[in-house]
């Protein structure tokens, strides 16, 4: 059973977040994403000339995405260097992008996208993934729209919406994550992952909350979009 939740939010209650854009000078687009104890910094180069020239699409431009977790991110220091799971979340992001960017509008070029994590509390791919989408609307890509993600789950008996690591380390009853990036405006999910078991039913009603969460992840992406721009028109 559990019956409240560790933080004492509410099941379907986010994290307090913060979203900021253009906070990296030398890339062409880039944002800080911050959810609870997790934050995530991105940072996006091109669309430039592709290196090595045998990955150049003759239609449409690639992506290539790095994740990474920085050593002072979680309390045991971060082992430095390209892993598993790095290899696999950068190729997660990098999938999504996929489908937010309008790729054919930017033929035989490349764009480059770095992110960072600089605390690490559960969630962060799907912070790194909701700040590398910012960063690719603050370099003025061509998009079909953002992507906002996050992770719901069942903790015990709960639906919950945005674990914490401590949450997702639950033990009786188990923990169930599942993290899930959404093109808000297309209603169309881009990242959908499961860790843990659940019912066909439950997955629906964790989707659904998660949908509910990432619906207010983007009124937060657009609102820090837009005060960028309006700044960058003052001066
Ligand atoms: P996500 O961060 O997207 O939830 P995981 O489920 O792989 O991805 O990781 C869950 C959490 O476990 C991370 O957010 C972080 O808090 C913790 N974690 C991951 N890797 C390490 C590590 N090398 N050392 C300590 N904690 C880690």
């Amino acid at each position: 059973m559990y019956e409240e939740r560790f933080d004492k939010r509410k099941f379907d209650e986010l994290r307090p977040m913060e979203a900021e854009t253009g906070i990296i000078p030398n890339a062409n687009g880039s944002a800080r994403f911050k959810i609870g104890n997790t934050e995530a910094y991105a940072a996006v180069y091109g669309p430039q000339e592709v290196k090595p020239k045998h990955l150049e699409k003759v239609d449409r431009a690639i992506i290539m995405c790095r994740y990474d977790m920085m050593p002072f991110s979680v309390p045991d220091r971060a082992k430095p260097g390209f892993d598993r799971r790095d290899m696999e979340i950068s190729e997660v992001i990098t999938n999504s992008l996929n489908r937010a960017v309008i790729l054919e509008e930017m033929p035989r070029s490349m764009i480059d996208v770095r992110v960072y994590v600089s605390q690490a509390d559960a969630g962060t791919r799907c912070a790194s993934l909701t700040a590398a989408a910012m960063a690719c609307a603050d370099a003025g890509l061509p998009m079909r729209d953002l992507v906002a993600a996050v992770a719901a789950g069942k903790i015990g008996d709960s639906i919950c919406l945005d674990l914490t690591k401590e949450e997702e380390d639950f033990h009786e009853g188990g923990a169930t994550d599942v993290p899930i990036g959404f093109l808000p405006s297309k209603n169309e999910i881009v990242l959908l992952q499961l860790d843990g078991k659940v019912s066909r039913e439950d997955l629906k009603k964790i989707i659904e909350i998660g949908k509910i969460g990432a619906a207010k992840i983007y009124e937060l992406q657009k609102a820090a979009l837009k005060r960028r721009f309006s700044n960058e028109s003052q001066s």
